[in-house]
């Protein structure tokens, strides 16, 4: 698995870790999630089957995973900010069955983000499971022009500009189950304007390659990671470690669109 996406993507965060020690903290925790990540999808592949299509209603059908969520909490508790391990000592004292609920609302919950720590924690540790289920499913991405993602319908935590032609075309990117669907540049992912003079975006030239997608309408903002400008960088992994762009558009009245696995 040296090159799996998991692989790549803690590279990037120790890359970027080394650039921006005001991430460090942030993208030195990311790591460690993102190593027990790889290491449950790699259980989850062995134990689940694939069927075809494979159902959301799986959770409760995949013991493998209450199983591993004790060791999640070991590794949050080790390595994460405060916040997160207060939360994490209170879990720990709760019975199994309020760890299944805990997740299994995570799971269901599309239309409200995650908001409490705890919600957080479910999230990001749901979420190689959600690439699992996802990658097993027919999804029709042809023609979908949408903003809510097309397997799990959740509003996207990032936006992506991929090089095409002479130019670039944006990809709004899932949070939770890591689709990535094409999307109109010029339009609002939270509410479908279309009014450029009400869309602003704004860059920083601390992070040339991210921008701040704004709408003066809905007032949510999404970040965008610019691959035409740097081919490594990674949606995940830099959103992380440009949260300056967030706490600047959080000043400025903006709310994110959908938060970050971290809950920025
Ligand atoms: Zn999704
Ligand atoms: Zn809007």
């Amino acid at each position: 698995m040296a090159n799996s996406p998991w692989q790549k993507r803690i590279r990037r965060a120790e890359h970027l870790a080394a650039q921006h020690p005001f991430a460090a903290e942030i993208l030195g925790f990311y790591i460690q999630v993102a190593r027990f990540q790889q290491t449950l999808y790699q259980r989850i592949d062995r134990t689940a089957t694939k069927k075809s299509p494979v159902s959301l209603s799986d959770l409760a059908e995949s013991p493998e995973l209450l199983i591993s969520f004790p060791a999640f909490l070991s590794v949050v508790e080790e390595k994460a900010p405060a916040r997160f391990a207060q939360v994490v000592h209170a879990l720990r004292n709760l019975p199994s069955d309020s760890w299944s609920d805990l997740l299994n609302r995570s799971w269901s919950e599309t239309d409200n983000p995650p908001d409490a720590p705890e919600e957080f924690l479910a999230f990001a540790f749901l979420q190689p499971y959600a690439e699992f289920v996802r990658s097993g499913a027919p999804l029709q991405l042809n023609g979908y022009t949408h903003p809510l993602c097309p397997f799990c319908n959740r509003k996207p935590s990032i936006a992506v500009l991929r090089p095409q032609g002479d130019g670039a075309r944006r990809n709004l990117v899932c949070g939770f189950c890591l689709c990535e669907w094409e999307f109109r540049r010029l339009v609002c992912a939270g509410c479908g304007l279309e009014d450029q003079a009400k869309l602003p975006v704004y860059t920083a030239d601390q992070f040339p390659h991210m921008r701040v997608e704004c709408c003066d309408a809905c007032h949510t903002y999404i970040k965008a990671v610019d691959l035409t400008k740097n081919g490594l960088a990674d949606p995940l992994v830099d959103d992380l470690a440009s949260v300056p762009l967030d706490l600047w558009a959080q000043e400025h009245g903006y709310a994110k669109l959908h938060p970050n696995l971290l809950g920025f």
